[in-house]
Parts: C-alpha cells; structure tokens; sequence
C-alpha cells in the first residue's frame, strides 16, 4: 500500500497556513488528507489554528493592543468567534515580524479569516463533491489542559461537531491527533469515537505535555501501551532516524510489530532535515528507507508526485 500524504495545515508551503486558500490548493495539488489544528475561541468554537496565540500568523495586536496576557501573547481563548474573525491572516511571522519562511507568501494583508472547524468541513465536503476526489480530514485537539483550565473541553466539543457532520463513524475519512494520551483515551473510553486515534510524539525538550515522557513513548513498553488506546503513532521525522541522522532506526518497525501505523512530520522542502541533501532525498529516508504508512508535508505537489513515483 502506498503512504499517505496529509497536507500539513494546508499546502502551507504555499499560502498562509491554515487558510482557506491553502486547503483549496491542497485538494487541488492531490493530497489524501488535510490537517486541521484545533484550538476554541472563549465560546467554545472550534478554529483551525495552529497556535494557541494570534499574534503569529494574524493582526491582533494591532486591531486589540492591551488584550495580550502577562507574558505578552494574545491567547485564542481569550477571544470570542466574532473577534477572531475580525482578524486577518498572514504569513507565519517570529517575534520581530519577520517571515518564518522567508521563500513563502509574501507577509501581506489580503483579508483572510481564520477558518473554524465548521466552515473547513464545508469546504472540504464541497471540493470532495466538485472534484469527485475525496480529500479526509487529520484534526488535531491542541492544548487540552489550557483549555480545560478555561472550562472548555476540547475533545468533547470537537467530536460533537463531527457527529453532526456525520464525521464521527467507522467509515468516515478522518484522524484524529493529539500529544495528549489522557485526551486520546478519553476519546476512545469515555467518548467512543470509532474514528482511529494517533499518539503524536514530541521531543521531550519542547514540554509539549507537562509529565509525558516521549522517549520512554517509543520505547518496545510504550509502544505496548500506546496499542492499547491508539491506531497509530505520529514521530517527528529525526525519531525514525539513528543519531547520524540518515540511517533508519528501529521505530517503525517496532510500531508496526504492535498494529501501530506511523505517520510523520514534517516534510519541508525549504527546511530540509540534516544529513539530507535535497527533497526527494529526505522523502526516499521517510517512505522508502524508514518505510513509514504517511507524512505531513507543506509542499503536497511535491510529496504527491514522490509518493505516485513509488513502486509499493
Ligand atoms: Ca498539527
């Protein structure tokens, strides 16, 4: 079976991620899914948003200065729906203003909004009908503990919004993500959710989760464990590699020999991974080499036309 390739926050490689824009180009550029980031506005509506901040990608602090919290960033949660969409959406930025990515879009205004989960799945529904190609959706829940320190639960509140889509069934195209394995066994005990379920794995050194050991995660035990609860794994791509960086590891292997799928991240044509020359070659290391079941990338045309190439 070939890998799959997920469109990672759109063909964010391309177009400001996360926007509608760049979900339409990677429908168009063949991606098998696209990933959505959830983050709530103080009323509990599902945004696609990568951060749990605005000021990196939108105009917050320009059109609400003073709404940042103590340590300077303006939090999502503390905005409700209809002041999230009165924000435009730019280019990922750093903390001077500068491009992230400085060969991507350009940072301008050009009067993009915030998608929420909602409109996405409207979006993605209509191409999947225009196009007669189907594109599934990759949601992942972020942050679950800031959110439940506002009162909102985040798995709850997504999962009653795929229900009603009728995105909460055993055949519905859909994943659903999350660092957290507190909130991926609340889906699949207390929420029962059909739909598979992927244990993101962080490097410990980012305190992704506060008290989660990622590398004891992938360990032969971890793995053991993550099975009991999860379909997959999602490994930063440097995870399936030796500390030189090129030569497989044990991981997926390992994975597989306990049902897990792996599906990686991140394949970036302009931040290529060390020890990897060129794209294609990064992407022979992920599909071939570590033999991974799919990866995230930002450049979907690139990484469909990798995966068409491939003989399995
Ligand atoms: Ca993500």
């Amino acid at each position: 079976m070939k890998p799959i390739l997920i469109a990672h926050r759109g063909a964010s490689g391309y177009l400001p991620e996360h926007t509608l824009p760049a979900v339409v180009a990677a429908h168009v550029m063949g991606a098998d899914y696209i990933e959505q980031d959830i983050v709530l506005s103080r009323d509990g509506i599902p945004l696609v948003l990568h951060d749990i901040y605005l000021e990196t990608t939108t105009d917050v602090a320009v059109k609400f200065p003073g709404r940042n919290r103590s340590d300077g960033r303006f939090y999502a949660i503390d905005f409700d729906l209809d002041e999230i969409k009165s924000l435009s959406v730019h280019e990922r930025v750093d903390g001077s203003g500068t491009a992230v990515f400085g060969s991507r879009f350009p940072v301008v205004d050009m009067a993009l909004r915030i998608p929420t989960l909602a409109e996405e799945i409207t979006l993605i529904n209509g191409l999947n009908h225009s196009r007669s190609r189907s594109a599934g959706y990759y949601i992942e829940l972020k942050a679950p503990a800031l959110h439940r320190a506002a009162g909102l639960d985040i798995a709850t509140i997504t999962l009653e919004l795929l229900e009603g889509a009728g995105l909460n069934t055993p055949n519905a195209p859909a994943f659903l993500q999350c660092f957290d394995p507190a909130t991926l066994r609340q889906l699949k005990t207390e929420l029962a959710t059909p739909l598979p379920l992927i244990q993101l794995i962080a490097d410990n050194a980012w305190g992704e989760v506060p008290g989660i050991d990622f590398q004891a995660m992938q360990s032969d035990r971890g793995l053991a464990e993550i099975a009991d609860y999860a379909d997959g794994i999602g490994p930063w791509i440097p995870q399936l590699f030796e500390p030189d960086g090129t030569t497989p590891g044990e991981l997926v292997q390992n994975a597989h020999h306990h049902g897990l799928l792996v599906h990686t991240y991140t394949l970036r044509a302009d931040n290529l991974e060390a020890g990897f020359q060129t794209f294609d070659a990064l992407q022979e290391g992920v599909f071939i080499r570590a033999g991974v079941d799919g990866a995230f990338s930002d450049f979907s045309d690139l990484t469909r036309r990798f995966i068409d190439g491939m003989d399995r």
